[in-house]
């Protein structure tokens, strides 16, 4: 689903008072969800994004970090919880919450899918969380669009170098640790 839709579906594992925010409900209707965690598989749908962010000072919250999800990241988003939520009915699943603004907030069939091609488009009515940020110092040789050379040299700064994930000039689409170990360790040899 990488390479054609755009996202990556993979299991998560969440503690269960993150997992309470998700449920729908309060009261015993909640309460009925946490008594049943044992039977709940959380599962995350992450979506390449094609939009660009910015990073400003903050005086609140140190770094402010925003960027707006395109209407292809949140059609993306769309048809990746489509399909796992297909994969769970397949495996046996009884219900999906779906967690968007404005769908039901339970799909009990297959029939159901249908309702996530009417889903909303506005990224707000979607819960989400960023953990792989990239480019806040972006690699390029024009010092005007960049912030290090490709040798990860501050342009018009002598002996000060950026090595880290801020580096990457795009999002990778996958998870970046490796990535990053990999960039750094060789960066940090030719320094040798
Ligand atoms: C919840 C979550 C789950 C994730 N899961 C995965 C995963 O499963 N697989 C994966 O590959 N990636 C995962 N990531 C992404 C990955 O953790 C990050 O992309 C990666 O850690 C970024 O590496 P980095 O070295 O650029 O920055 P960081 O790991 O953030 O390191 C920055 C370091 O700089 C320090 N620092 C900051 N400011 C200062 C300062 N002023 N002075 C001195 N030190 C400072 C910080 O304390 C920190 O130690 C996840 C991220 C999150 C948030």
């Amino acid at each position: 689903m990488r390479d054609t839709v755009g996202v990556k579906l993979e299991s998560i594992n969440v503690p269960p008072e993150v997992a309470a925010a998700r449920f729908p409900g309060v009261g015993r209707r909640l309460g009925a969800y946490l008594d049943r965690l044992d039977h709940v598989a959380t599962w995350s749908v992450a979506v390449r994004a094609e939009a660009e962010g910015r990073i400003r000072p903050s005086r609140l919250f140190g770094d402010h970090v925003k960027y707006d999800l395109t209407a292809n990241d949140i059609d993306r988003t769309r048809r990746g919880m489509k399909h796992l939520a297909e994969m769970h009915f397949l495996a046996g699943a009884t219900e999906v919450v779906t967690g968007v603004y404005g769908m039901p907030e339970v799909l009990r069939s297959l029939d159901e899918l249908s309702r996530y091609d009417q889903a909303s488009v506005d990224p707000r009515d979607y819960s989400m969380v960023a953990t792989h940020l990239f480019g806040g110092c972006r690699a390029g040789s024009d010092p005007a669009m960049s912030v290090v050379d490709p040798q990860l040299r501050v342009h018009g700064i002598d002996g000060l170098y950026v090595m880290d994930a801020s580096v990457f000039p795009t999002n990778t689409g996958v998870n970046p640790q490796h990535g990053i170990m990999a960039v750094a360790t060789v960066a940090s040899e030719r320094l040798c």
